[in-house]
């Protein structure tokens, strides 16, 4: 209660009511009474404020309240008109008493003053409490608390004004006043709201009451001034205003402190509206967490995000917002900003609708004026993608390193499906693509490696569909990665009902991504990656981070096969060099043995029909062994054109039938040596444009692996014209091929008889298709083992040869 008011109250009451006493007592809750005064026309009553007060004690009780009675004179004796009022304010309760020794006190209107002085004494102290802050509290309290009042007979229009009244309107003690005067010092803008307010409580019917807030002109300073006026109109029996009382004081300081707090609360406010605009234009995540960790302030990417109003979440902390682990760790992190009263940063976690996201928090104490940390201002990033990016990168340099490190084409597979395996998927399957176009399941990768086997005899006993419609062609003729979520069975096949394919069960429907593997512009088969967990997702960045894996596998398998195949041709080589080393030095030792065996004959010096008998037939040995050494060397050098590109055809008409008749010809004392019957069939000629060396070439080598491999059997011979084809056939009896090898037998140094028994170089066949598909036809054998063989050529008739 600011000092002096009450007694600036008493004075009010004393010289409004004419009273010869007044006393004030202000109690707070606990205390004794914090304040007390007491007042009179007599100061030396005024000095005995706590004797008066004791006397009157008594008195001071509920029911005096506002009901005057007559009592003995506490001081000087006699009888005395008492009346008490009370009043509060805040905590503070006060009792304000006033006596009279006139008997005739108080009148109703003294009555009714006093409760209005109380009233707007109490208004004053509230107006004098609130500028308490603005450190102006005595000088304002007492200006506030000093009342002037007015006295109106509405039917005389008689106008009394006491002077602070008349100074409130900037008269003079003397000024001469009446409604009119009352009217002239009104400020023009509210005159006509204010005279309003007074005919309202003219009016019986209202109730005489009347309180208003208005500006005065001040008709000689010029100056305006606030005044809060209040007062009550009293009425006759007939309802007519007979007299209008009231009181006024000076209320401009608490409209300037108003308008300075409005002024200063509005700038607050747009300064606030520009933080919130600041960081409402943020990508980043900002708020501010009081000290006990509850928030303040969030921006709109935070409301976005957590699904939550920024008026919701104030006085909330991190514990109503997320799961108890997520409100642990960004409190202790709080905790540590306060404590180390500067800024941090560190990396957090927060549970977003797509999953956990990774931030990057910088958070920072803010201060109050007294050097107290009272909040923690946070700024968090998401550098969810970033990371992922860092650990797809390392994802990736592990997966290169791992598949760099075997050249073994089988375990390449199984490497490239384990890496994938839990990082993309918990099923990996590396599906290859065999020779007759299906998929074979090469490598199986699993998080339950129970589970691995039978995915694996699954798909070998219901291989995906290769079909260019099916999923697996899709992504194969597309050469972009596929994701699919949740198609039947699995990966495209039902399981069927049965405990034996209980464990793939739950794989059925589950989103996987199926990523081609390519490489040199081939395909090599398909990376198939499955997700068994409830709520895996596949995003587009799994979807990057697969087709990447794809290409290092399919890159890695490449190698592997190249390796596979360079191996393969390296063992055909080096067994093609050791027969092929056998099959020359055979006919030179022959001839070496021939030539030391003629030597040793012209040495002896004989002569004779018998010398030229022997030479003759060791002449003619050494002449077979050259021809089957110009074989051999002619078959290498046409296996050397073909390598190289310069494999040439020269086509002129010939009749293939003739020429059928010309080589078997050349093979007849060979067949008759051997004791097999060589028969030819032609039906008439078979005219066709084919290079007739080759063409010779072809049949020759058909006719000696009949000879060589026929046991001795009748060998035959057809040619036939079918339209615009021509057909050669040479059948013999036999040890025949077994169907494993009827393709292979076609390519380079392949053999499939027994070398130990069967001499030759691999490459008769291989040159005979050459020659055939560059004259555009096809060669192919049926043949069974112990059943002889038929070699089937084809030959266009027309005059394509390719060179
Ligand atoms: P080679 O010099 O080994 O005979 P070819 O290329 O002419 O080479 O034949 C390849 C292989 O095909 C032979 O090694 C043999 O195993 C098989 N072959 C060729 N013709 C016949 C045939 N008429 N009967 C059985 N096997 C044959």
């Amino acid at each position: 209660m600011p000092a002096g008011v009450i007694k600036t109250l008493l004075e009010v009451l004393l010289s409004m009511l004419r009273v010869d006493l007044a006393y004030a007592r202000v109690t707070r809750p606990g205390e004794a009474a914090i304040e007390t005064a007491s007042a009179s026309g007599r100061p030396e009553i005024a000095q005995r404020a706590p004797e008066l007060g004791a006397a009157m004690e008594r008195w001071l009780k509920t029911e005096t309240w506002n009901t005057p009675i007559t009592i003995e004179d506490p001081l000087e004796g006699g009888k005395m008109r008492l009346l008490v009022g009370r009043f509060g304010l805040h905590e503070d309760s006060g009792v304000v008493a006033v006596c009279s020794h006139d008997q005739g006190f108080p009148t109703e209107t003294e009555a009714l003053l006093f409760r209005v002085a109380i009233n707007q004494a109490v208004i004053g102290f509230q107006e004098a409490q609130l500028l308490q802050e603005h450190q102006r509290v005595e000088r304002l309290a007492l200006e506030a608390a000093s009342l002037g009042t007015w006295d109106y007979d509405p039917l005389t229009q008689e106008m009394k004004w006491s002077d602070r009244c008349k100074e409130l309107f900037g008269l003079p003690p003397d000024a001469k006043v009446d409604y009119r005067a009352f009217l002239a010092g009104l400020h023009p803008d509210d005159r006509e709201r204010t005279h309003q307010a007074v005919q309202l409580a003219l009016a019986a019917e209202t109730g005489g009451r009347f309180k208003i807030e208005h500006r005065t002109r001040g008709a000689q300073d010029g100056l305006e001034r606030w005044v809060s006026a209040a007062g009550r109109a009293f009425f006759d029996e007939s309802g007519r205003a007979v007299r209008f009382i009231g009181t006024v004081f000076d209320i401009t300081e608490r409209k300037r402190v108003e308008a300075e707090r409005e002024r200063a609360e509005e700038a607050q406010r747009a300064s606030h509206r520009l933080l919130q605009d600041v960081i409402d234009n943020s990508t980043a995540i900002i708020y501010v967490k009081d000290a006990a960790g509850r928030y303040m302030l969030i921006n709109r990417r935070f409301e976005e995000l957590f699904h939550v109003a920024r008026d919701v979440i104030v006085g909330k902390t991190d514990y109503d917002l997320f799961p108890k682990d997520r409100a642990d760790a960004f409190r202790a992190f709080d905790l540590r900003v306060l404590e180390a009263g500067r800024a941090l940063e560190s990396e957090e976690l927060a549970p977003q609708d797509d999953g956990l996201h990774t931030y990057i928090s910088i958070k920072a104490p803010l201060y109050a004026e007294a050097g107290r940390a009272y909040a923690v201002c946070g700024i968090s990033t998401d550098i969810t993608d970033r990371k992922r990016a860092e650990q797809s990168q390392l994802f990736l340099v592990r997966a290169s390193r791992e598949l760099g490190t075997s050249l073994d084409y089988e375990t390449t597979l199984q490497r490239a499906a384990e890496l994938a395996v839990p990082t993309l998927a918990d099923v990996c399957v590396v599906f290859t693509i065999e020779g007759d176009g299906t998929l074979r399941p090469a490598a199986v990768a699993d998080t339950s490696p129970a589970r691995a086997s039978s995915v694996r005899e699954f798909l070998s006993a219901h291989p995906p569909d290769a079909s260019a419609s099916g999923r697996f062609g899709r992504v194969m003729s597309s050469g972009h990665p596929e994701c699919s979520t949740g198609t039947p069975g699995f990966l495209g096949r039902a399981v069927p009902a049965g405990s034996r394919w209980e464990p793939l069960r739950e794989l059925e429907r589950k989103p996987s991504i199926d990523v081609p593997l390519c490489t040199r512009g081939r395909f090599l088969g398909v990376l198939s990656l499955t997700s068994a967990g409830p709520s895996r997702r596949h995003d587009p960045a799994d979807l990057a981070l697969a087709e990447e894996l794809g290409c290092r596998a399919a890159f890695a398998i490449d190698n592997a096969e190249l390796y596979r195949k360079s191996q393969e041709s390296i063992r055909a080589r080096d067994e093609f060099l050791s027969v092929a080393s056998h099959e020359l030095k055979t006919p030179l030792t022959s001839m070496t043995m021939r030539a030391q065996q003629m030597s040793t004959l012209l040495a002896r010096g004989s002569e004779g029909p018998r010398l030229a008998t022997q030479l003759s037939a060791m002449l003619h040995v050494v002449n077979r062994q050259l021809q089957r050494l110009g074989l051999l060397v002619g078959e290498l050098l046409d296996v050397s054109r073909i390598t190289s590109g310069r494999f040439t055809l020269r086509a002129e008409e010939v009749d293939l039938a003739a020429l059928l008749r010309d080589v078997a010809d050349r093979f007849s004392e060979q067949a008759q040596t051997t004791g097999c019957t060589l028969s030819v069939k032609c039906e008439g000629p078979v005219v066709g444009a084919w290079d007739r060396l080759r063409l010779e070439q072809v049949v020759a080598n058909l006719l000696t692996n009949a000879l060589k491999y026929g046991a001795n059997g009748p060998i035959s011979v057809k040619a036939c014209a079918e339209r615009d084809k021509a057909r050669l056939v040479v059948e013999d009896r036999g040890i025949g091929i077994a169907n494993h090898d009827l393709a292979r037998i076609f390519e380079r140094f392949e053999r499939a008889a027994p070398s130990r028994n069967f001499g030759g170089l691999g490459l008769g066949l291989y040159i005979t298709r050459q020659i055939v598909e560059a004259h555009g036809g096809r060669i192919w054998a049926e043949s069974q083992p112990g059943m002889g063989a038929t070699f089937f050529v084809e030959l266009p008739r027309g005059s394509s040869c390719a060179s």
